[in-house]
């Protein structure tokens, strides 16, 4: 599993997701955004390692 910083195309907001599949092979995501609420495209900018993300965000 990767946690991937993905960026709405739609409203400009970059937020993680934890996703067990390689976003790579995908420059753009179709997804839901909890800020558009509606399904945008989304960017993939990079992945982030669990092992680095910090467990004390909310
Ligand atoms: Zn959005």
């Amino acid at each position: 599993m990767a946690i991937w910083r993905i960026k709405c195309t739609s409203c400009g907001k970059i937020r993680e997701i934890d996703l067990g599949y390689n976003l790579f092979e995908f420059k753009k995501i179709f997804l839901y955004c909890p800020y558009c609420k509606k399904n945008t495209f989304n960017e993939v900018i990079e992945a982030i390692e669990e092992a680095q993300f910090p467990q004390s965000s909310s």
